[in-house]
Formats: C-alpha cells, sequence, structure tokens
C-alpha cells in the first residue's frame, strides 16, 4: 500500500488528473447505468474544498503578484505610456479573439446541461407541504420544532476558509486551524530566508502563497474523479465529450492569437516572423514543458537578445514586464471558459455580461502569477462577476494541465511580440550600443 502511494506521488501530476479521469469516468457511467445512489454526492467533496481554497489563495495571489511586478520592474518613464498601450490592446484582441470562436464554435452547446437542478443534500430537502402544516399547527400550539440538522458535506465545506481573513472574522476554529496548518507547512521552507528588505518581504509571501497553492494542486486529481463520477453519474458522458471542444476552441483561438502576434512583428518590427519563430523555438518549449512564464523568463530574454538580436532594453522589458504583466493566453482562456460553461448550463450570456467577461478576463489575466495553474486560480473572479456557478471550474480542472502548457507558450509569445515591436523597425546598430 505505501510502495503504491509513493509510486502515486511520483508520478507527474497530469498524469494522475489523467488517471483519475478515467477512474471517475468509470465510475460515473456505472453510476448512471445501474442507477444514481444517494451518497454520489460526498464524492464532490474534495472538489468543492479545493475551489474553495483556490477562491482563498486568489485575492491574495493577485494582490501579491501584481505588487511584486510593480515594485520589481523598472519601466523608463517615456516608455511606460506606450508599453501599456500594446498590452492592453493585445490582450482586448486575445480575449475577443476567444469570444469570437467561443460563440462561433459553441464548445458546450452539445451538453445541454440545464441550469442544475437544487442539490439533492440533506439540507436542502424541501419538506412535504402536509408535514409543515402539522408543524406549523403544532407550532402555534407551543411546539419548538428542533433546527434543521446540518448535512455533514455543508458543515465540511463550512470550515474550509472562504478567505484568509475570513476564520477570524467568524471566530471560526477549525477554520484558523487549516489556515495555520497549510501557510506554517508552506512557511518552514522559507524559514532561514533573510528578510531584510521590501522587496524580500513580498518575494517571502509570494513563495509562501505559491507553495500553499502547489499543495492544494496536489489534490486535483481526487478532486477530478470525484466531480466527473458525478457529473457523468447524472448527466452521462455528454459533459465529458463536450470537453474534447472545449480544447479545440481554447486551441484554435489560441492559434488565432499567434497569428495576430507574427502579424504584428511583420508589419512594426525590423525582425521577421520566421526569424523570431526559430529564435525564439527554445523559450516556446520552456514555456510548453514547465507551464510557467516566469520560469521561461530568463530563457525568452536569453533567445530575444542572442538568437534574434533584439536591443537589451527591448529584450528586457519584453520578457521581465511581460512575464509579470502579459498574460494574453491566459485573458483568452478565462473567456472560452467562461462561455464554455455558459453554454453547457444552456444560460444566454448577454452582450453586456460577455463585456464583463472581457473586463474581468484583463484583471484576471494580469493577476494571474507566471506559474503553472495561475489562470485556474483567477478563473473564479470571471465566473463570480458574470454569476456562472465556480463548481464547474473543477470539470475544467481534468484538462487543465495541458491548456496550461499551451495558453503559457502564446503568453511567453505575446513577451516576445512586445519586445519585437518595442525594438522598432530599424535593426540595432552593433558599432552603437543605443537605448531604445
Ligand atoms: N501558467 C501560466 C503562465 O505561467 C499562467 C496561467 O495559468 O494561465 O503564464
Amino acid at each position: 500500500m505505501n510502495a503504491l502511494l509513493m509510486h502515486w506521488k511520483r508520478m507527474p501530476l497530469y498524469v494522475r488528473i489523467l488517471i483519475a479521469l478515467l477512474i471517475g469516468s468509470v465510475i460515473g457511467y456505472i453510476l448512471n447505468n445501474v442507477g444514481k445512489p444517494d451518497w454520489v454526492v460526498y464524492l464532490e467533496l474534495p472538489s468543492k474544498t479545493i475551489l474553495r481554497m483556490l477562491s482563498m489563495l486568489a485575492p491574495p495571489l493577485v494582490l501579491v503578484a501584481v505588487i511584486q511586478a510593480l515594485v520589481k520592474t523598472e519601466i523608463p518613464a517615456g516608455l511606460a505610456r506606450r508599453l501599456g498601450g500594446l498590452l492592453l490592446l493585445n490582450t482586448v484582441v486575445a480575449i475577443l479573439i476567444g469570444l469570437f470562436v467561443a460563440n462561433v464554435l459553441r464548445p458546450g452547446a452539445g451538453a445541454n446541461l440545464e441550469k442544475p437542478a437544487p442539490k439533492a443534500t440533506l439540507a436542502s430537502k424541501e419538506a412535504d407541504p402536509d408535514k409543515k402544516l402539522i408543524l406549523e399547527t403544532m407550532e402555534t400550539a407551543g411546539y419548538k420544532a428542533p433546527e434543521p440538522k446540518k448535512d455533514v458535506f455543508a458543515a465540511f465545506i463550512d470550515n474550509v476558509p472562504k478567505s484568509i481573513g475570513s476564520p477570524l472574522n467568524e471566530n471560526n476554529v477549525i477554520g484558523v486551524i487549516i489556515l495555520a496548518l497549510m501557510f506554517g507547512v508552506a512557511l518552514r521552507k522559507h524559514k532561514d530566508t533573510a528578510v531584510k528588505t521590501v522587496v524580500d518581504v513580498i518575494d517571502v509571501a509570494f513563495a509562501t502563497l505559491v507553495s500553499v497553492l502547489m499543495g492544494v494542486l496536489q489534490w486535483v486529481p481526487l478532486g477530478v474523479g470525484g466531480v466527473v463520477a458525478t457529473i457523468v453519474a447524472d448527466k452521462g458522458l455528454a459533459p465529458l465529450l463536450s470537453l474534447g471542444w472545449f480544447i479545440l476552441a481554447v486551441i484554435v483561438a489560441l492559434i488565432l492569437q499567434a497569428v495576430w502576434y507574427l502579424t504584428r512583428i511583420q508589419f512594426s518590427s525590423w525582425a521577421s516572423p520566421k526569424l523570431v519563430l526559430i529564435g525564439c523555438r527554445d523559450a516556446l518549449v520552456m514555456a510548453f514543458s514547465t507551464a510557467s512564464s516566469t520560469a521561461t523568463m530568463p530563457v525568452t530574454y536569453q533567445c530575444l537578445r542572442e538568437k534574434v538580436g533584439l536591443r537589451e532594453r527591448s529584450a528586457s522589458l519584453g520578457a521581465l514586464v511581460g512575464s509579470n504583466f502579459n498574460n494574453d493566453g491566459t485573458a483568452l482562456y478565462e473567456a472560452v471558459a467562461a462561455l464554455f460553461v455558459a453554454q453547457l448550463l444552456g444560460i444566454k450570456l448577454t452582450l453586456m455580461a460577455q463585456v464583463v467577461v472581457v473586463l474581468t478576463s484583463i484583471v484576471a489575466s494580469v493577476g494571474a502569477a507566471g506559474i503553472p495553474e495561475a489562470g485556474l486560480v483567477t478563473m473564479a473572479l470571471v465566473f463570480n462577476a458574470v454569476g456562472l456557478d465556480t463548481g464547474f471550474i473543477a470539470l475544467i480542472f481534468s484538462v487543465d494541465w495541458f491548456l496550461d502548457r499551451c495558453r503559457t507558450a502564446i503568453n511567453v509569445m505575446g513577451d516576445i511580440n512586445i519586445a519585437c515591436i518595442l525594438d522598432g523597425r530599424k535593426r540595432e546598430n552593433k558599432s552603437e550600443e543605443q537605448p531604445v
């Protein structure tokens, strides 16, 4: 048993997620055919807990990531506005491409899940009208009905902190202990780190949050298995098959975004798209394999500088500022995911709601740190803004490990694009090392 557990832990996360997806589908399929037992609702417990923890981590992660980016990046005064304009344009184009592709391909339309009926948990079972009448009559006669017992499921979830401050605010001791355990374990790794400057404090805060996030992500396979089993038991295989369409829609949209970048490079930079693609292939492959644009940053810089031959300042601004603020692949992904889930549920997002998706996706992409799965954490912001059930993010968990790699490559390509445009139409004259 111990050996099996060790073997499981040694497997890469995506392999564990795939195995969980398979096991969850088989269990769900069997339950769908033999009849769904009552206990099936409990299979959602891990995914609900993980989602609650991710929602708890989203605001502090966004806060610290943005503060860290602002404190650490040096942008020459004259360039700030131009850079801001370029970043915003690319992000808006990405989200529009995402919305366009999701509206045309309609990846979630086939599943027809419709709005979920209220969950059949013990807590939400409607009282039978006859019993209600008897209880009312007894109450007028002075009888006090006992408080309905809380479902174990709901009671457990209630203890998982909604936000970092909520357990303290609500005097919830179990919540406080959960927080203390998560952050205590994460901080142990940094206990010997010397903290001398404000930047050190921010770095330790960020590293601790990332450690907590990585700890939560280790449980994703359990969440995926449970949520897939519940959905398949309830609705059959259709929602799972829709995930194939979702992957396709995201990839088509990411490819269109890459075409946009290359076209911009063609017309606004001396470097040709071919030179850029060949020169930066190491960075793109590294982005795909690590799913982290921050981890890829040094390689991006090196490729831009040494293989493409951009000026020092354009390469460093593109790579450094870009990897902090420029996450177009993530923005596009958030938009497609929101529309996908709305389509799954048969909800029509009005134009106004889609504008809200655009605005929140911009914020979510800026706040998404350049680390694996950060986009999944900030997705809750977009879903909440348009009133979509964040529970469906759990369904997206099962394919996120792959789509994360694809969008990270596009995030890095966005940084490369900014660097090439900043470098202008004239190649650096090696004899005069001139600033941009
Ligand atoms: N993994 C992405 C990146 O590093 C962020 C995301 O999850 O969308 O750029």
